[in-house]
């Protein structure tokens, strides 16, 4: 089912970026494909959103904008168990985000000199939350609890229209919206949200940002409109890295690796260990529990693809390397001493240490988000988080003292680049006094 891959061979110089499995999907043919899609909307606005929806969603629409009466009918009929589980995840990620705000930082840089690295929310922001193969409620919460804790102003959110729910996006879906206070939803999917996001589309008035995960189709829309739009990582289809020794327990890991396979044929589950043992253990519960769970052809699927592997190292100093040069998704560490094996890791976009932090739980409740960085991704961007929200805007301010402190070395600096122009705009402040421009 799953294939396997010996490194223990491998010279200690190698860089294992290419000896990991990685899917072999083609962003660039997506790319490709979702252009006509991109500039249609821009011309066409909302007509080809509309179009597109009825060729790729199978939804014949008029409208696309979700009425407020449909958000709180929603939230009426959802079961009390799953509105439980969405306040504690809410409750959670909240407590992270505030903590994590970032103040206004003053420096004084003499007196009467100072910067201010002020933080500044984003004004309009779109965020999408995927629906194709399972209506990812969850991507509700990690989208919008950062966004409202920075404190942006306008949220905009689409989610693909089902044919089971008369062309509304998934009923969960928008009774989170409801009882997130988001009351501007979308029913609208793939590339032809994004586009809508970024050119505005009917009611939807472009925005700053566009953040939150997707398949292919979305991730290449995410990259084709970067620029036009901020966005945030590449969050396509999923990935799981277990980092694990002979101390680990089979049916855990099998589980783990299930548990992202399950969303998708494209998503990627590795495991790399130094254990041979543990190796066999897992492919035995991998063929127990995926014929016993629900999605089993495709997870088949994608642990039977080129994208997923176990990969075998000679120790667990190897295998950290391994690890660090594929730069998954998710991470997880099940090995002796875990905390000094996580914190020796650079590239994840998030790390789950010890056997009792599976990556399930920062799928929903971890108070973690789980917008995270795929396709390699996690060796130069994060997940979502506040941060993403907000930007950053130096304020300089400085009195004539404090300028004067610095005139002689600004004007000979603007001479040194040859722009005199630059240092006059300093010297002309000081003409007339001693020192300064006659
Ligand atoms: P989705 O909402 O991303 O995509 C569905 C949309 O794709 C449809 O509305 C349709 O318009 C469009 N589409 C389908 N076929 C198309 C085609 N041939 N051409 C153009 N457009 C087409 O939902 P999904 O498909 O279920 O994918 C969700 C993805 O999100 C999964 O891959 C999952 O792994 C990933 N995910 C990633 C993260 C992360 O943080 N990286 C988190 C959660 C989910």
């Amino acid at each position: 089912m799953i294939r396997r891959i010996d490194l223990t061979d491998a010279a200690p110089s190698v860089d294992y970026r290419g000896s990991v499995p990685r899917a072999e999907f083609d962003v660039e043919a997506a790319a490709h494909a979702v252009r006509p899609v991109i500039e249609a909307v821009k011309t066409r606005g909302l007509d080809a959103v509309l179009e597109y929806t009825a060729k790729f969603d199978g939804v014949e629409q008029t409208d696309i904008r979700v009425p407020v009466e449909a958000l709180t009918e929603a939230l009426e009929g959802l079961d009390p168990a799953v509105r439980a589980g969405l306040e504690e995840s809410i409750r959670r990620l909240r407590l992270t985000c505030a903590a994590e705000l970032e103040a206004d930082v003053t420096t004084e840089l003499g007196e009467g000199a100072l910067v201010t690295h002020r933080k500044v929310p984003m004004d309009r922001v779109g965020l999408y939350v995927p629906g194709g193969l399972a209506p990812l409620v969850s991507s509700v919460v990690m989208n919008t609890v950062p966004a409202q804790v920075a404190g942006v102003g306008s949220i905009a959110l689409a989610s693909p229209p089902q044919k089971h729910n008369n062309g509304l996006p998934e009923s969960t879906i928008l009774a989170a919206c409801a009882l997130l206070g988001v009351d501007e939803v979308y029913a609208v999917g793939g590339a032809q949200a994004i586009a809508m996001f970024a050119h505005g589309a009917g009611d939807c008035a472009p925005v700053n940002l566009v953040t939150g995960p997707g398949n292919i189709y979305v991730a290449a829309a995410k990259r084709e409109l970067r620029g036009v739009v901020g966005i945030d990582s590449e969050a396509g289809p999923t990935e799981i890295a277990i980092l694990a020794d002979d101390t680990a327990d089979a049916a855990f890991v099998a589980a783990d690796l299930i548990s992202q396979a399950e969303h998708d044929p494209m998503a990627s589950s590795v495991l790399v260990t130094d254990s041979v043992a543990l190796a066999d253990a897992v492919v035995v519960e991998l063929e127990k529990q995926a014929e016993a769970t629900k999605h089993t052809e495709r997870i088949r699927t994608a642990l039977g693809g080129q994208q997923s592997g176990i990969v075998i190292v000679r120790d667990v100093e190897q295998g950290i390397a391994v690890v660090d040069a594929y730069a998954a998704e998710h991470l997880e560490i099940h090995t002796r001493d875990a905390d000094a094996v996580a914190a020796r890791v650079r590239n994840a976009g998030a790390i789950f240490v010890g056997s009792f932090a599976p990556v399930s739980l920062g799928d929903y409740c971890a108070g973690s988000n789980h917008v995270l960085p795929t396709a390699g991704c996690a060796c130069h961007s994060s997940g979502l988080s506040v941060r993403a929200f907000t930007k950053s805007v130096h304020v300089i301010s400085y009195t004539k003292a404090a300028l004067a402190e610095v005139a002689d070395h600004v004007v000979t600096l603007a001479n040194a680049e040859d722009l005199p122009g630059h240092g006059q705009a300093v010297s002309v402040r000081f003409a007339g006094e001693a020192g300064g421009e006659k």
